[in-house]
């Protein structure tokens, strides 16, 4: 390599950090929201088209879980231990995973929708601590009656060779063909009515305090979430963007405007 053209590559790598600094100031205005829901209440789907439409990327615990795990990492064979017993992973161990999930540039300046995450009180307070009140501009809880939910649980069937999810029509005990691909998409190990009634029942045991919580702090809004994927969303998008664009007020200004809620 010649002279010159080091010269210029190093030129360049000072740019870099004074460049990436600034846009890191500037996009912390990227919205910061916690996705909560039932299991079977949509809560995936609707943070997919969340994430593209707030152009904020999309956290789940579940995938950050299950990546850990096929990377072989360590922090993935201690949370197998627990997947694999259909027991839910430690506190200790999914915060791990978020905080350095949540550390990444990407989501220190393009912000966050976070989904399955926080789960309990404890976890929420650990998040609000170390981020402060930015952790979140909003928690928005889809709200699915468990009564809802569990006929939806019991239909899931996934896919063994493409992971697609599709619904067996009412009262089918047995396994399909997937509709994507063509496999076999089969009720998952830990999809029991019993596993399923069990993780419903954790869920409102450990989301109650949570809720109160959140709502005490301002932060929660609920949304209906009864009606197709598209009334969902649309009623989504009409609760959360009011509260996001007054969280990019406050930012600027230091003042709430109107109602916070
Ligand atoms: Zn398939």
């Amino acid at each position: 390599m010649c002279s010159v053209s080091r010269g210029r590559w190093r030129g360049r790598v000072t740019e870099h950090p004074i460049t990436g600094a600034a846009a890191l100031r500037e996009s912390t205005t990227g919205a910061r929201v916690i996705v909560l829901g039932r299991q079977g209440s949509g809560k995936g789907t609707q943070c997919a088209r969340l994430s593209t439409r707030l152009g904020v990327p999309h956290i789940s615990t579940g995938d950050l879980l299950r990546a850990a795990i096929a990377a072989g990492a360590p922090i993935g064979a201690h949370a197998r231990a627990y997947v694999e017993r259909g027991l839910l992973v430690p506190d200790e161990v999914v915060l791990d995973l978020v905080a350095a999930r949540l550390a990444a540039p990407a989501s220190r300046s393009a912000g966050y929708l976070l989904d399955g995450f926080p789960r309990t009180l404890a976890q929420a307070q650990a998040l609000f601590e170390v981020l402060g009140d930015r952790a979140a501009d909003v928690a928005v809880e889809i709200d699915v009656p468990a009564a809802a939910v569990l006929p939806r649980l019991i239909a899931r069937r996934v896919c063994d060779d493409c992971g697609a999810l599709t619904a067996a029509p009412e009262g089918w005990t047995h396994h399909l063909a997937c509709p994507a691909c063509g496999g076999i998409a089969r009720r998952r190990d830990d999809d029991t009515d019993e596993a399923i009634a069990r993780r419903l029942a954790l869920y409102d045991e450990q989301s109650t305090p949570l809720l109160v919580w959140l709502d005490r702090r301002g932060a929660l809004v609920t949304v209906d979430g009864l009606g197709s994927p598209d009334e969902v969303f649309d009623r989504l998008l009409a609760t959360l963007e009011p509260r996001l664009a007054q969280g990019r007020d406050y930012q600027r200004t230091g003042t709430f405007r109107g109602p916070r809620t």
